[in-house]
Protein backbone atom coordinates (compact mmCIF):
# COMPACT_ATOMS: atom_id res chain seq x y z
CA UNK A 1 0.00 0.00 0.00
CA UNK A 2 1.41 3.44 -0.76
CA UNK A 3 1.47 5.93 1.93
CA UNK A 4 -1.93 8.13 -0.17
CA UNK A 5 -3.99 5.26 0.58
CA UNK A 6 -3.28 4.89 4.37
CA UNK A 7 -4.70 7.67 4.72
CA UNK A 8 -7.46 8.23 2.65
CA UNK A 9 -10.95 7.36 4.87
CA UNK A 10 -12.73 3.89 3.87
CA UNK A 11 -16.07 5.60 2.21
CA UNK A 12 -13.17 7.37 -0.11
CA UNK A 13 -12.53 4.86 -1.35
CA UNK A 14 -15.65 2.64 -1.42
CA UNK A 15 -16.67 5.83 -3.84
CA UNK A 16 -13.84 5.45 -5.90
CA UNK A 17 -13.84 1.37 -6.37
CA UNK A 18 -16.52 1.16 -8.93
CA UNK A 19 -17.40 3.20 -12.22
CA UNK A 20 -19.14 6.32 -10.98
CA UNK A 21 -22.52 6.83 -12.96
CA UNK A 22 -23.99 10.33 -13.73
CA UNK A 23 -26.74 11.81 -11.63
CA UNK A 24 -30.03 12.72 -13.58
CA UNK A 25 -33.45 13.14 -12.38
CA UNK A 26 -32.75 12.07 -9.01
CA UNK A 27 -31.12 8.82 -10.07
CA UNK A 28 -28.18 7.33 -11.17
CA UNK A 29 -27.74 6.99 -14.85
CA UNK A 30 -25.45 4.35 -16.95
CA UNK A 31 -25.18 6.10 -20.85
CA UNK A 32 -26.24 3.82 -23.13
CA UNK A 33 -23.06 3.39 -25.13
CA UNK A 34 -21.37 2.75 -21.51
CA UNK A 35 -18.57 5.57 -22.42
CA UNK A 36 -16.49 6.03 -19.92
CA UNK A 37 -13.18 8.18 -18.77
CA UNK A 38 -10.40 8.15 -15.97
CA UNK A 39 -10.21 10.71 -13.31
CA UNK A 40 -6.53 10.50 -12.43
CA UNK A 41 -4.84 11.45 -9.10
CA UNK A 42 -2.07 14.39 -10.48
CA UNK A 43 0.42 13.45 -7.73
CA UNK A 44 1.15 9.79 -9.32
CA UNK A 45 -0.69 9.82 -13.25
CA UNK A 46 -2.75 7.17 -12.15
CA UNK A 47 -6.20 6.08 -11.96
CA UNK A 48 -8.36 7.48 -9.14
CA UNK A 49 -11.85 6.61 -10.54
CA UNK A 50 -13.62 5.27 -13.33
CA UNK A 51 -16.31 8.12 -14.31
CA UNK A 52 -19.52 7.47 -16.79
CA UNK A 53 -19.42 9.98 -19.74
CA UNK A 54 -22.29 12.05 -21.01
CA UNK A 55 -22.69 12.93 -24.53
CA UNK A 56 -25.69 14.18 -26.25
CA UNK A 57 -28.13 11.73 -25.20
CA UNK A 58 -27.28 12.42 -21.48
CA UNK A 59 -27.20 16.11 -21.94
CA UNK A 60 -30.59 15.86 -23.56
CA UNK A 61 -32.12 13.43 -20.68
CA UNK A 62 -30.42 15.89 -18.27
CA UNK A 63 -32.44 18.75 -19.79
CA UNK A 64 -35.40 17.64 -19.89
CA UNK A 65 -35.24 16.45 -16.34
CA UNK A 66 -34.62 19.95 -15.29
CA UNK A 67 -36.98 21.14 -17.40
CA UNK A 68 -39.70 19.09 -16.61
CA UNK A 69 -38.83 19.88 -12.79
CA UNK A 70 -38.81 23.35 -13.54
CA UNK A 71 -42.40 24.14 -15.06
CA UNK A 72 -44.56 20.95 -13.55
CA UNK A 73 -43.31 19.31 -10.37
CA UNK A 74 -43.41 19.95 -6.95
CA UNK A 75 -40.49 21.88 -6.97
CA UNK A 76 -42.14 24.48 -9.24
CA UNK A 77 -45.06 24.63 -6.67
CA UNK A 78 -42.77 24.51 -3.86
CA UNK A 79 -42.59 27.93 -1.06
CA UNK A 80 -39.71 29.20 -0.75
CA UNK A 81 -39.33 28.67 2.77
CA UNK A 82 -39.17 25.01 1.97
CA UNK A 83 -36.59 25.12 -1.11
CA UNK A 84 -34.53 27.38 1.94
CA UNK A 85 -35.25 23.98 4.28
CA UNK A 86 -33.38 21.62 1.36
CA UNK A 87 -30.59 23.75 1.12
CA UNK A 88 -29.86 23.96 4.63
CA UNK A 89 -30.33 20.19 4.80
CA UNK A 90 -27.83 19.86 2.00
CA UNK A 91 -25.55 21.77 3.46
CA UNK A 92 -25.67 20.23 7.04
CA UNK A 93 -24.77 16.65 5.32
CA UNK A 94 -22.01 17.99 3.34
CA UNK A 95 -21.06 18.71 6.52
CA UNK A 96 -21.57 15.80 8.10
CA UNK A 97 -19.25 14.24 5.03
CA UNK A 98 -17.26 17.11 5.35
CA UNK A 99 -14.11 15.00 5.37
CA UNK A 100 -15.03 12.57 2.38
CA UNK A 101 -15.34 15.42 0.22
CA UNK A 102 -12.29 17.25 1.27
CA UNK A 103 -10.16 14.04 0.47
CA UNK A 104 -11.90 13.52 -2.88
CA UNK A 105 -10.93 17.08 -3.81
CA UNK A 106 -7.82 16.88 -2.76
CA UNK A 107 -6.86 13.39 -4.48
CA UNK A 108 -8.49 14.32 -7.72
CA UNK A 109 -6.79 17.73 -7.87
CA UNK A 110 -4.31 17.25 -6.21
CA UNK A 111 -4.42 20.35 -4.21
CA UNK A 112 -3.44 20.14 -0.19
CA UNK A 113 -6.37 18.92 1.77
CA UNK A 114 -5.81 20.89 4.36
CA UNK A 115 -6.74 23.95 1.45
CA UNK A 116 -10.23 22.06 1.09
CA UNK A 117 -10.49 21.70 4.68
CA UNK A 118 -9.87 25.47 5.59
CA UNK A 119 -10.71 26.65 2.59
CA UNK A 120 -13.10 25.32 -0.04
CA UNK A 121 -15.21 23.50 1.45
CA UNK A 122 -15.74 25.53 4.21
CA UNK A 123 -16.45 28.19 1.49
CA UNK A 124 -18.87 25.61 -0.32
CA UNK A 125 -20.96 24.99 2.51
CA UNK A 126 -21.71 28.83 3.96
CA UNK A 127 -22.67 29.63 -0.20
CA UNK A 128 -25.24 27.22 0.26
CA UNK A 129 -25.94 28.83 3.62
CA UNK A 130 -26.12 32.03 2.42
CA UNK A 131 -28.40 31.71 -0.37
CA UNK A 132 -30.79 29.23 1.41
CA UNK A 133 -30.95 32.32 3.43
CA UNK A 134 -32.33 34.80 0.08
CA UNK A 135 -35.35 32.47 -1.38
CA UNK A 136 -37.46 34.38 0.88
CA UNK A 137 -36.04 37.79 0.52
CA UNK A 138 -35.76 37.92 -3.56
CA UNK A 139 -38.39 40.83 -3.82
CA UNK A 140 -39.22 42.76 -6.56
CA UNK A 141 -40.92 46.75 -6.63
CA UNK A 142 -43.60 48.36 -6.33
CA UNK A 143 -43.55 51.30 -8.67
CA UNK A 144 -45.41 54.60 -8.26
CA UNK A 145 -47.06 55.27 -11.69
CA UNK A 146 -50.46 57.24 -12.35
CA UNK A 147 -52.87 56.88 -10.23
CA UNK A 148 -55.37 54.86 -12.11
CA UNK A 149 -52.65 52.07 -12.64
CA UNK A 150 -50.81 49.75 -9.92
CA UNK A 151 -47.58 48.81 -11.12
CA UNK A 152 -44.88 46.05 -9.79
CA UNK A 153 -42.16 43.77 -10.34
CA UNK A 154 -41.72 40.17 -10.15
CA UNK A 155 -38.29 38.42 -9.77
CA UNK A 156 -38.92 35.22 -11.77
CA UNK A 157 -36.34 32.20 -12.31
CA UNK A 158 -34.78 32.07 -15.64
CA UNK A 159 -35.39 28.76 -15.76
CA UNK A 160 -33.25 25.93 -17.13
CA UNK A 161 -29.45 26.42 -16.34
CA UNK A 162 -26.46 25.02 -17.78
CA UNK A 163 -23.73 25.57 -15.15
CA UNK A 164 -19.89 24.54 -16.67
CA UNK A 165 -16.80 24.46 -14.24
CA UNK A 166 -13.07 24.21 -13.95
CA UNK A 167 -10.73 21.80 -12.05
CA UNK A 168 -8.76 24.45 -9.94
CA UNK A 169 -11.75 24.58 -7.11
CA UNK A 170 -14.37 21.66 -7.79
CA UNK A 171 -16.58 21.66 -5.01
CA UNK A 172 -16.27 25.21 -4.11
CA UNK A 173 -16.96 25.75 -7.65
CA UNK A 174 -20.29 23.74 -7.99
CA UNK A 175 -21.61 25.30 -4.99
CA UNK A 176 -20.85 29.47 -6.21
CA UNK A 177 -23.03 28.08 -9.51
CA UNK A 178 -25.80 25.48 -7.54
CA UNK A 179 -26.46 27.41 -5.00
CA UNK A 180 -27.98 30.89 -6.51
CA UNK A 181 -29.55 28.85 -9.18
CA UNK A 182 -31.45 26.87 -6.93
CA UNK A 183 -32.37 30.25 -4.33
CA UNK A 184 -34.31 32.07 -7.14
CA UNK A 185 -36.12 28.45 -8.29
CA UNK A 186 -34.02 27.88 -11.41
CA UNK A 187 -33.21 24.00 -12.25
CA UNK A 188 -29.62 22.77 -13.02
CA UNK A 189 -27.59 20.74 -15.16
CA UNK A 190 -24.32 21.18 -13.54
CA UNK A 191 -20.62 19.92 -16.10
CA UNK A 192 -18.13 19.55 -13.85
CA UNK A 193 -14.33 19.48 -15.69
CA UNK A 194 -13.20 16.26 -16.90
CA UNK A 195 -10.49 16.59 -14.94
CA UNK A 196 -11.73 17.09 -11.44
CA UNK A 197 -15.22 15.10 -11.74
CA UNK A 198 -15.19 12.90 -8.21
CA UNK A 199 -16.40 15.73 -5.87
CA UNK A 200 -19.37 16.44 -8.04
CA UNK A 201 -20.79 13.03 -8.55
CA UNK A 202 -20.73 12.76 -4.69
CA UNK A 203 -22.54 15.66 -4.26
CA UNK A 204 -25.15 13.94 -5.99
CA UNK A 205 -25.59 11.38 -3.78
CA UNK A 206 -26.17 13.58 -0.99
CA UNK A 207 -28.38 16.15 -3.43
CA UNK A 208 -30.93 12.30 -3.85
CA UNK A 209 -30.51 12.16 0.65
CA UNK A 210 -31.30 15.74 1.18
CA UNK A 211 -34.84 15.03 -0.81
CA UNK A 212 -34.46 17.42 -3.40
CA UNK A 213 -37.43 16.44 -5.94
CA UNK A 214 -35.99 15.00 -9.06
CA UNK A 215 -34.41 16.65 -11.69
CA UNK A 216 -33.75 20.14 -9.68
CA UNK A 217 -29.86 19.09 -9.81
CA UNK A 218 -28.44 17.11 -12.35
CA UNK A 219 -24.95 16.31 -12.88
CA UNK A 220 -23.55 15.29 -16.28
CA UNK A 221 -19.78 14.89 -16.16
CA UNK A 222 -18.18 14.70 -19.70
CA UNK A 223 -16.54 16.32 -21.92
CA UNK A 224 -16.12 20.21 -23.27
CA UNK A 225 -16.35 19.67 -26.88
CA UNK A 226 -19.19 17.19 -26.27
CA UNK A 227 -21.44 17.66 -23.46
CA UNK A 228 -20.17 21.23 -22.78
CA UNK A 229 -20.85 21.84 -26.33
CA UNK A 230 -24.70 20.55 -26.40
CA UNK A 231 -25.31 22.25 -23.22
CA UNK A 232 -24.21 25.37 -24.94
CA UNK A 233 -26.57 24.96 -27.93
CA UNK A 234 -29.55 23.38 -26.22
CA UNK A 235 -32.52 25.06 -27.34
CA UNK A 236 -33.95 24.08 -23.84
CA UNK A 237 -31.31 26.00 -21.51
CA UNK A 238 -32.28 29.33 -20.86
CA UNK A 239 -28.79 30.19 -19.60
CA UNK A 240 -25.24 29.46 -19.56
CA UNK A 241 -22.85 30.45 -16.37
CA UNK A 242 -19.67 29.28 -17.05
CA UNK A 243 -16.26 29.59 -15.16
CA UNK A 244 -12.98 28.82 -17.12
CA UNK A 245 -10.69 30.01 -19.79
CA UNK A 246 -11.24 33.57 -21.80
CA UNK A 247 -10.84 31.18 -24.71
CA UNK A 248 -13.52 28.83 -24.16
CA UNK A 249 -16.13 31.81 -22.47
CA UNK A 250 -15.61 33.64 -26.03
CA UNK A 251 -16.55 30.46 -28.15
CA UNK A 252 -19.77 29.95 -25.47
CA UNK A 253 -20.86 33.38 -25.55
CA UNK A 254 -20.86 33.17 -29.67
CA UNK A 255 -22.72 30.03 -29.48
CA UNK A 256 -25.47 31.18 -26.69
CA UNK A 257 -26.36 34.07 -29.37
CA UNK A 258 -27.90 31.69 -31.61
CA UNK A 259 -30.71 30.75 -28.90
CA UNK A 260 -30.22 33.92 -26.90
CA UNK A 261 -29.49 32.21 -24.06
CA UNK A 262 -28.37 34.84 -21.05
CA UNK A 263 -24.72 34.06 -20.18
CA UNK A 264 -22.27 34.67 -17.25
CA UNK A 265 -18.61 34.00 -17.57
CA UNK A 266 -15.48 33.85 -14.89
CA UNK A 267 -12.77 33.90 -16.71
CA UNK A 268 -8.71 34.68 -16.48
CA UNK A 269 -6.72 37.03 -14.99
CA UNK A 270 -3.07 38.38 -15.05
CA UNK A 271 -3.82 40.13 -11.76
CA UNK A 272 -1.40 42.74 -9.98
CA UNK A 273 -0.16 42.79 -6.22
CA UNK A 274 1.26 46.36 -5.98
CA UNK A 275 3.45 46.85 -2.52
CA UNK A 276 3.74 50.44 -1.77
CA UNK A 277 6.95 52.03 0.46
CA UNK A 278 5.18 51.94 3.40
CA UNK A 279 3.96 48.61 3.49
CA UNK A 280 4.14 46.18 6.03
CA UNK A 281 6.78 43.96 4.76
CA UNK A 282 6.27 40.87 7.54
CA UNK A 283 2.72 40.97 6.51
CA UNK A 284 2.92 41.86 2.69
CA UNK A 285 5.75 39.26 1.56
CA UNK A 286 3.42 36.47 2.74
CA UNK A 287 0.20 37.83 1.53
CA UNK A 288 1.99 38.40 -2.32
CA UNK A 289 3.57 34.92 -1.78
CA UNK A 290 0.53 33.52 -1.18
CA UNK A 291 -1.25 35.53 -3.67
CA UNK A 292 -0.04 33.99 -6.08
CA UNK A 293 1.40 30.45 -5.08
CA UNK A 294 -2.13 29.48 -3.35
CA UNK A 295 -3.52 26.22 -4.99
CA UNK A 296 -0.74 25.79 -6.52
CA UNK A 297 -1.02 29.24 -8.58
CA UNK A 298 -4.09 27.84 -10.35
CA UNK A 299 -6.30 30.86 -9.18
CA UNK A 300 -8.31 32.69 -11.69
CA UNK A 301 -7.83 35.23 -9.24
CA UNK A 302 -4.16 35.26 -8.88
CA UNK A 303 -1.69 37.59 -7.99
CA UNK A 304 0.68 36.92 -11.02
CA UNK A 305 2.18 39.91 -11.76
CA UNK A 306 4.02 41.49 -8.51
CA UNK A 307 5.28 45.33 -8.86
CA UNK A 308 8.00 46.67 -6.18
CA UNK A 309 8.92 50.08 -5.23
CA UNK A 310 12.53 50.04 -6.67
CA UNK A 311 14.05 50.84 -3.26
CA UNK A 312 13.33 47.44 -1.95
CA UNK A 313 12.71 45.22 -4.82
CA UNK A 314 16.13 43.39 -3.88
CA UNK A 315 15.15 43.34 -0.42
CA UNK A 316 11.29 41.73 -1.54
CA UNK A 317 12.85 39.39 -3.71
CA UNK A 318 15.28 37.74 -1.46
CA UNK A 319 12.47 37.00 1.06
CA UNK A 320 9.82 35.94 -1.56
CA UNK A 321 12.74 33.16 -2.45
CA UNK A 322 12.84 32.15 1.21
CA UNK A 323 9.48 32.07 0.98
CA UNK A 324 9.66 29.39 -2.22
CA UNK A 325 12.23 27.44 -1.43
CA UNK A 326 10.52 26.76 1.89
CA UNK A 327 7.73 25.33 0.27
CA UNK A 328 6.72 21.77 0.66
CA UNK A 329 5.72 19.91 -2.15
CA UNK A 330 4.36 16.69 -1.98
CA UNK A 331 0.69 14.63 -2.47
CA UNK A 332 -2.73 17.05 -1.28
CA UNK A 333 -3.53 13.91 1.27
CA UNK A 334 -0.27 14.31 2.93
CA UNK A 335 -0.70 16.25 5.98
CA UNK A 336 2.39 18.82 5.78
CA UNK A 337 2.04 19.22 2.35
CA UNK A 338 1.70 22.88 0.93
CA UNK A 339 1.78 22.40 -2.43
CA UNK A 340 0.42 20.10 -4.54
CA UNK A 341 1.17 19.00 -8.26
CA UNK A 342 -0.50 20.41 -11.56
CA UNK A 343 -4.22 18.88 -12.38
CA UNK A 344 -3.15 17.31 -15.16
CA UNK A 345 -0.38 16.16 -17.77
CA UNK A 346 -1.70 19.29 -20.17
CA UNK A 347 -1.06 22.08 -17.67
CA UNK A 348 2.08 20.94 -16.57
CA UNK A 349 2.91 21.37 -20.13
CA UNK A 350 1.30 24.24 -20.39
CA UNK A 351 2.99 25.89 -16.95
CA UNK A 352 6.31 24.73 -17.86
CA UNK A 353 6.05 25.55 -21.31
CA UNK A 354 5.79 29.29 -19.71
CA UNK A 355 8.69 28.86 -17.96
CA UNK A 356 10.73 27.79 -20.85
CA UNK A 357 9.38 31.07 -23.00
CA UNK A 358 10.45 32.93 -19.54
CA UNK A 359 14.29 31.59 -19.90
CA UNK A 360 14.08 32.19 -23.85
CA UNK A 361 12.81 35.79 -23.55
CA UNK A 362 15.96 36.64 -21.39
CA UNK A 363 14.29 36.88 -18.03
CA UNK A 364 15.71 35.67 -14.72
CA UNK A 365 14.49 32.59 -12.86
CA UNK A 366 15.45 33.74 -9.39
CA UNK A 367 13.75 30.12 -8.27
CA UNK A 368 11.84 27.04 -9.45
CA UNK A 369 10.97 24.74 -12.24
CA UNK A 370 9.98 21.36 -12.28
CA UNK A 371 10.43 18.88 -9.56
CA UNK A 372 11.87 15.33 -10.60
CA UNK A 373 9.94 12.21 -9.57
CA UNK A 374 5.91 11.26 -10.74
CA UNK A 375 3.44 13.24 -10.74
CA UNK A 376 3.08 17.04 -12.29
CA UNK A 377 4.69 19.11 -9.81
CA UNK A 378 6.40 22.45 -10.51
CA UNK A 379 7.86 24.46 -7.66
CA UNK A 380 7.22 28.04 -6.78
CA UNK A 381 8.63 29.67 -9.92
CA UNK A 382 10.11 33.80 -9.35
CA UNK A 383 11.08 35.57 -12.53
CA UNK A 384 12.72 39.30 -12.30
CA UNK A 385 13.99 40.82 -15.21
CA UNK A 386 11.15 41.02 -17.22
CA UNK A 387 9.80 43.73 -19.49
CA UNK A 388 5.83 43.90 -20.81
CA UNK A 389 6.66 42.46 -23.93
CA UNK A 390 7.05 38.64 -22.30
CA UNK A 391 4.17 36.44 -22.58
CA UNK A 392 5.20 35.62 -18.98
CA UNK A 393 4.03 39.02 -18.52
CA UNK A 394 0.94 39.69 -20.74
CA UNK A 395 -1.05 36.05 -20.58
CA UNK A 396 -2.50 33.59 -18.13
CA UNK A 397 -0.34 31.15 -17.24
CA UNK A 398 -2.41 29.16 -14.57
CA UNK A 399 0.76 27.91 -12.12
CA UNK A 400 3.05 28.98 -9.55
CA UNK A 401 4.66 31.29 -11.66
CA UNK A 402 5.30 35.14 -10.60
CA UNK A 403 6.91 37.86 -12.52
CA UNK A 404 8.67 40.50 -10.21
CA UNK A 405 8.00 44.07 -11.40
CA UNK A 406 10.18 47.30 -10.08
CA UNK A 407 8.71 50.56 -10.06
CA UNK A 408 9.10 54.26 -9.10
CA UNK A 409 6.42 56.24 -8.82
CA UNK A 410 2.41 55.16 -7.58
CA UNK A 411 0.63 56.93 -10.41
CA UNK A 412 3.19 54.75 -13.27
CA UNK A 413 2.67 51.40 -11.11
CA UNK A 414 -1.42 51.94 -11.64
CA UNK A 415 -0.63 52.08 -15.17
CA UNK A 416 1.34 49.39 -15.22
CA UNK A 417 -0.94 47.31 -13.37
CA UNK A 418 -4.27 48.35 -15.33
CA UNK A 419 -1.89 47.60 -18.04
CA UNK A 420 -3.66 44.43 -19.06
CA UNK A 421 -6.50 42.84 -21.27
CA UNK A 422 -7.83 41.34 -17.80
CA UNK A 423 -9.22 42.79 -14.80
CA UNK A 424 -10.40 40.04 -12.59
CA UNK A 425 -8.60 41.42 -8.77
CA UNK A 426 -5.83 43.39 -7.71
CA UNK A 427 -4.15 43.99 -4.50
CA UNK A 428 -2.67 46.50 -2.94
CA UNK A 429 -0.13 46.58 0.28
CA UNK A 430 -0.01 49.86 2.61
CA UNK A 431 0.27 51.52 5.84
CA UNK A 432 -1.29 54.31 4.56
CA UNK A 433 -5.25 53.75 3.82
CA UNK A 434 -5.57 57.23 1.98
CA UNK A 435 -2.95 55.78 -0.51
CA UNK A 436 -4.60 52.25 -0.70
CA UNK A 437 -8.30 53.67 -1.66
CA UNK A 438 -6.76 56.38 -4.04
CA UNK A 439 -5.10 53.35 -5.62
CA UNK A 440 -8.10 51.01 -5.07
CA UNK A 441 -10.42 53.52 -6.97
CA UNK A 442 -8.45 53.61 -9.81
CA UNK A 443 -7.48 49.86 -10.82
CA UNK A 444 -9.61 48.33 -13.32
CA UNK A 445 -10.77 44.94 -11.70
CA UNK A 446 -13.88 43.31 -10.01
CA UNK A 447 -12.26 42.93 -6.35
CA UNK A 448 -9.41 44.92 -5.22
CA UNK A 449 -8.00 43.43 -2.10
CA UNK A 450 -6.64 46.12 0.17
CA UNK A 451 -3.13 44.46 3.07
CA UNK A 452 -5.10 40.63 2.03
CA UNK A 453 -5.81 38.42 -1.02
CA UNK A 454 -7.46 36.35 -2.45
CA UNK A 455 -10.36 36.33 -0.31
CA UNK A 456 -13.63 35.42 -1.02
CA UNK A 457 -17.00 35.31 0.99
CA UNK A 458 -20.55 34.47 0.06
CA UNK A 459 -21.79 37.61 0.44
CA UNK A 460 -19.53 39.71 -1.58
CA UNK A 461 -19.21 39.74 -5.23
CA UNK A 462 -16.86 38.49 -7.17
CA UNK A 463 -16.38 38.65 -11.31
CA UNK A 464 -14.17 40.36 -14.01
CA UNK A 465 -13.71 43.83 -15.38
CA UNK A 466 -12.67 43.52 -19.32
CA UNK A 467 -11.78 39.92 -20.35
CA UNK A 468 -12.00 38.23 -17.28
CA UNK A 469 -15.78 38.36 -18.23
CA UNK A 470 -19.38 39.68 -16.78
CA UNK A 471 -21.99 38.63 -14.23
CA UNK A 472 -20.91 38.73 -10.56
CA UNK A 473 -21.23 35.29 -8.25
CA UNK A 474 -22.06 36.05 -4.60
CA UNK A 475 -23.71 38.13 -2.84
CA UNK A 476 -27.24 39.54 -3.75
CA UNK A 477 -25.56 40.56 -7.57
CA UNK A 478 -25.62 36.91 -8.20
CA UNK A 479 -29.22 36.33 -8.06
CA UNK A 480 -29.59 38.94 -10.98
CA UNK A 481 -27.39 36.31 -13.19
CA UNK A 482 -30.87 34.30 -12.34
CA UNK A 483 -33.93 36.04 -12.59
CA UNK A 484 -36.18 37.71 -15.23
CA UNK A 485 -37.83 40.93 -13.98
CA UNK A 486 -41.59 40.90 -14.75
CA UNK A 487 -43.14 44.62 -15.16
CA UNK A 488 -47.09 44.23 -13.94
CA UNK A 489 -49.78 46.63 -15.04
CA UNK A 490 -52.75 46.47 -13.28
CA UNK A 491 -55.63 48.70 -14.77
CA UNK A 492 -57.34 50.48 -11.62
CA UNK A 493 -59.87 52.43 -13.15
P1 LIG B 1 -11.50 25.47 -20.18
O1 LIG B 1 -11.36 24.81 -21.49
O2 LIG B 1 -12.02 26.85 -20.18
O3 LIG B 1 -12.44 24.54 -19.26
C1 LIG B 1 -13.36 24.99 -18.31
C2 LIG B 1 -14.66 24.22 -18.44
O4 LIG B 1 -15.22 24.43 -19.73
C3 LIG B 1 -14.49 22.71 -18.32
O5 LIG B 1 -15.62 22.17 -17.67
C4 LIG B 1 -14.43 22.29 -19.76
O6 LIG B 1 -14.76 20.95 -19.93
C5 LIG B 1 -15.46 23.19 -20.38
N1 LIG B 1 -15.35 23.38 -21.83
C6 LIG B 1 -14.23 23.30 -22.59
N2 LIG B 1 -14.52 23.54 -23.90
C7 LIG B 1 -15.86 23.76 -23.95
C8 LIG B 1 -16.77 24.04 -25.00
N3 LIG B 1 -16.36 24.17 -26.25
N4 LIG B 1 -18.07 24.20 -24.71
C9 LIG B 1 -18.50 24.10 -23.44
N5 LIG B 1 -17.71 23.81 -22.40
C10 LIG B 1 -16.39 23.65 -22.64
O7 LIG B 1 -10.14 25.44 -19.38
P2 LIG B 1 -8.99 24.30 -19.39
O8 LIG B 1 -8.71 23.84 -20.79
O9 LIG B 1 -9.32 23.28 -18.40
O10 LIG B 1 -7.76 25.16 -18.88
C11 LIG B 1 -7.09 26.01 -19.80
C12 LIG B 1 -6.81 27.36 -19.21
O11 LIG B 1 -8.02 27.98 -18.76
C13 LIG B 1 -5.96 27.37 -17.97
O12 LIG B 1 -4.62 27.26 -18.27
C14 LIG B 1 -6.33 28.68 -17.36
O13 LIG B 1 -5.60 29.69 -17.97
C15 LIG B 1 -7.78 28.85 -17.70
N6 LIG B 1 -8.67 28.49 -16.57
C16 LIG B 1 -9.27 29.48 -15.90
C17 LIG B 1 -10.09 29.18 -14.83
C18 LIG B 1 -10.77 30.24 -14.03
O14 LIG B 1 -11.12 29.99 -12.88
N7 LIG B 1 -11.04 31.40 -14.59
C19 LIG B 1 -10.29 27.86 -14.44
C20 LIG B 1 -9.67 26.84 -15.18
C21 LIG B 1 -8.88 27.18 -16.25
P3 LIG B 1 -13.61 19.83 -20.00
O15 LIG B 1 -12.65 20.11 -18.90
O16 LIG B 1 -14.35 18.60 -19.79
O17 LIG B 1 -13.00 19.95 -21.36
MG1 LIG C 1 -8.15 14.40 -11.41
Amino acid sequence: MTATQNKVIPEVQTFLNTPIPLFINGDWHTPKDKATFIAENPATGNSLATVYEAKENEVNMAVDAAERAFHDSEWSRMSAYDRSKLMFRLADLMERDFEIIAQLDSLDNGKPVDEVRESDLPNAIENLRYFAGWTTKLTGQTIPIDTEFFNYTRHEPVGVVGQIIPWNFPIMMGLWKIAPAIATGCTVVLKPAEQTPVSALYLGKLIKESGFPDGVINIINGFGKEAGHYLVNHQKVNKIAFTGSTATGQQIMKQAADTMKRVTLELGGKSPNIILEDADLEKAVPGVFNGIMVNQGEVCCAGSRVFIPEKIFDQVVKKLKNFADNTVLGMGIEEGTTMGPLVSQKQYDTVTAYIEKGLNEGATMVTGGTKDGEGYFVKPTIFTDVNKEMSIVKEEIFGPVAVLIPYSEVDEVVDMANDTEYGLAAGVWTQNLKNAHIVANKLKAGTVWINCYNLTNAATPFGGYKQSGFGREMGSYALENYTEVKSVWVNLD
